[in-house]
């Protein structure tokens, strides 16, 4: 079944084999996400050999996602490891990220955690579970009382959600593993509790060439939505953290509103977080959980996401071979263009004006496939945002490129040799295309290109081309010699 929405996998422990990463990838795994929130570089760097064998065994095309903590602001640690907060009791808040050696003290990460928290704020520790609010603040702590009490483990998250926090975008901690992902030859980076454009920048100029996907997990980073589409190459709907920013039941419509607004300006989208949460112990998803995953792919998400359901979950393989039949049943029964896009004027004119005119006329030709000769990736990814009912392919003569392809819905990418030709480029192309069975002789496909060839020509070119047709359109002259529409 062809699926084009595409499945972000986290690595962890429950697959730390390379039959484990193996078995994933065979599920169909697009994207193996890193999460350096835990683990040290070796494990990492043993993930990723066992990701790029696996690929490289199975011929798959698949990406590797390294997704750095951020400032992630947490508590410090108990005798025993965890503190039971119980409601209406008091506790005393301190900076910095110690053992408690008192029942009522709680050491906070934060270093300006008296100046900027007032009272009548709330902390929210713990994903959101527990919730205190300030009440005073003394001369070396603030005080602060239980509303929602519960089980407090060392090292669990503090939230401030109506704090304005002054915090590093990026720690030390995430220079170091940035350098590292660089190393390693990541392919996509996320950015955790980035909050503007400035932020994502900052981590973009540490990430080398690897593109940036801002995860929308602060009140701040959502309120600065359009700025960050503007640096971000794409953005994650982190729906964790975000949960514990903003009430739960705003979820659904910030969901939508992210999905839209990030597809208008041709960003790539993932859904995180949750999805197939009970298949981390049980081996099929809810009722509500397939929806959640069905209506995310009607949104127009290019990839869905799972956490701990692969990473630390009893049923990793199974939860992607869910997520995947979720998707691809999703679309066969359904438009697969279910989002209709505008002209995405915010992209280079010319190439969007090719893309957008290549999704019509595969349309109206019913064509079953797209073809993208791309240097950089953007033709192909400018195609998948305007969501064709055909398959792209992307061809391309860069490694890194054909790699990130892996995340952009629909878009399945092939090393391709450079050609001097345009007609030299199409017959390679359509031998492709025929060898692996995407099309046979007497489809229409439609192609779009720069030319000349080889030069890093913008998008300039689009093509109706009959496989077999060896004598159609442009076929016999030289490319060189045609003039250029940039
Ligand atoms: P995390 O990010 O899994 O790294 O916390 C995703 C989220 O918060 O939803
Ligand atoms: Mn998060």
């Amino acid at each position: 079944m062809e699926r084009y929405t595409k499945i972000v996998a986290t690595i962890g422990p429950a697959v730390a084999s390379p039959e484990g990463v193996m078995s994933l990838i065979e599920a169909g795994i697009d994207v193996a996400r890193l999460n350096f929130s835990h683990g040290d570089h070796e494990v990492h760097q043993r993930y990723a050999e066992w990701v790029r064998a696996g690929a490289a065994a199975t011929g798959r095309n698949v990406a590797l996602l390294q997704d750095v903590q951020g400032p992630k602001l947490r508590v410090g640690s108990f005798p025993g490891g965890s503190l039971v907060l119980s409601p209406g009791s008091t506790v005393r808040c301190f900076q910095g990220r110690m053992l408690s050696e008192e029942p009522d003290k709680i050491f906070v990460d934060y270093p300006y955690l008296l100046e900027d928290v007032d009272v009548g704020e709330d902390l929210l520790l713990a994903d959101g579970l527990i919730h205190l609010v300030a009440t005073a603040k003394k001369e070396d702590h603030l005080e602060a009382r239980v509303v929602v009490g519960g089980p407090l483990g060392d090292g669990k998250g503090v939230a401030f959600p109506r704090t304005n926090l002054r915090m590093a975008a990026i720690t030390e901690k995430d220079e170091l593993d940035l350098k590292f992902g660089v190393e390693l030859g990541v392919d996509w980076v996320a950015a955790s509790f980035v909050r503007n454009a400035s932020d994502v920048r900052r981590v973009k100029e540490l990430a080398g060439s690897a593109p940036v996907i801002a995860k929308i997990e602060l009140a701040a980073a959502y309120e600065n939505l359009d700025e960050i589409l503007t640096e971000a190459d794409g953005v994650m709907v982190a729906r964790g953290d975000l949960g514990v920013q903003l009430p739960l039941e705003r979820i659904p419509l910030i969901q939508a509103d992210i999905l839209r607004r990030a597809n208008a300006a041709g960003t790539i989208t993932i859904t995180a977080t949750e999805m197939l949460e009970s298949m981390t112990h049980s081996s099929r998803p809810t009722r509500a959980e397939v929806t959640d995953v069905a209506n995310a792919v009607l949104a127009g998400t290019d990839a869905v996401m799972l956490s701990a359901e692969t990473a630390a979950g009893a049923h990793p393989r199974a939860a992607v071979e869910a997520m995947a039949r979720i998707c691809a049943t999703v679309e066969s029964e359904t438009s697969k263009n279910t989002v209709v896009q505008s002209y995405l004027n915010q992209q280079a004119a010319v190439a969007s004006a090719i893309a957008q005119a290549a999704v019509d006329a595969a349309a109206n030709l019913s064509c079953d496939t797209i073809v993208a000769f791309t240097e950089s990736g953007s033709t192909a990814r400018l195609l998948s945002k305007y969501r064709p009912n055909a398959r792209i392919v992307g061809f391309t003569p860069v490694e890194t490129t054909r790699r990130r392809m892996a995340l952009y819905r629909g878009v399945v990418a092939y090393p391709f040799e450079r050609r001097d030709y345009t007609d030299h480029m199409i017959a390679a192309a359509e031998k492709f295309l025929e060898k692996e069975k995407l099309s046979k002789r007497g489809d229409t496909v439609v192609m779009v290109a720069g030319i000349p060839p080889n030069q890093q020509a913008a998008t300039n070119l689009l093509k109706i081309h009959v496989i077999g047709d060896r004598d159609g359109g442009m076929v016999s002259q030289r490319s060189g010699r045609m003039s250029p529409e940039k």
